[in-house]
């Protein structure tokens, strides 16, 4: 029973690797993923495409860091590793490269709260985390402080991150990250587009504990 739970967490994140090159929201073998399973995480490999990984190919490592794999944790195993040590609420990591949120970051710009859907983020702006080189502690370090009261976050000259409970609404929020940037990038187009007041969005917050699958059940 054990087992099959896990072999089945890690097809999981091999059906969330396809799904994030097939919507659109990752290129080739950019980006990486990890969830929280036991005492540590199970990440992606380093380099694999993902139509090729098998569910073998994840790796389990410790909360330390240290793993016994044939193949390479993801460059970006500290920020996994990090974030989930870190942040107690969450269980699910993503990182990818898309387009419209890419183009914001390396523009080094936060987005405003120019939709309401910005409330999935936590808050009324999605930072964006100070240029580090990839796979080091110091973007590691940047990443959590721009993550702080928030779900997601932009990465300098690079890419997005997106947490979440689980794997499902982490995924969930990194193409609606994807959705709200690629709107902006087109609002910015259009017009001068209008910024929500901080207010709003904490109702916003407040009412998206409620939405969807959210709801509790009604009483009889
Ligand atoms: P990995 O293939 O090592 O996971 O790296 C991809 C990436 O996006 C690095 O930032
Ligand atoms: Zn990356």
């Amino acid at each position: 029973m054990a087992a099959s739970e896990e072999a089945g967490a890690r097809q999981a994140m091999i059906d969330a690797c396809l799904k994030m090159n097939h919507t659109g929201i990752n290129q080739g073998t950019a980006g990486n993923l990890s969830v929280r399973w036991k005492n540590g995480l199970l990440i992606t490999p380093s380099g694999v495409p993902y139509d090729e990984m098998t569910v073998d190919d994840i790796v389990f490592m410790d909360m330390d860091g240290n793993y016994q794999h044939r193949l390479a944790a993801s460059s970006e195993w500290r920020f996994h590793r990090d974030i989930l040590q870190a942040r107690g609420e969450v269980n699910a990591v993503v990182h990818a490269h898309p387009i419209h949120a890419t183009a914001f970051a390396i523009c080094g710009m936060e987005i405003p709260a120019v939709h309401y859907m910005i409330a999935a983020a936590g808050g009324p702006t999605i930072r964006c985390a100070p240029y580090e080189t990839y796979g080091t502690e110091e973007l590691s370090k940047a990443v959590l402080e721009a993550l702080s009261g928030r779900t997601c976050t932009l990465i300098a000259n690079h890419g997005m991150i997106a947490t979440g409970p689980d794997l499902r609404e982490a995924m969930w929020l990194a193409v609606e990250l994807e959705t709200l940037c690629k709107q902006y990038a087109f609002a910015l187009q259009i017009g001068i587009p209008r910024v929500l007041e901080a207010e709003e969005i904490d109702k916003t917050i407040e009412k998206f504990k409620e939405y969807g699958l959210r709801r509790k059940p009604r009483a009889a």
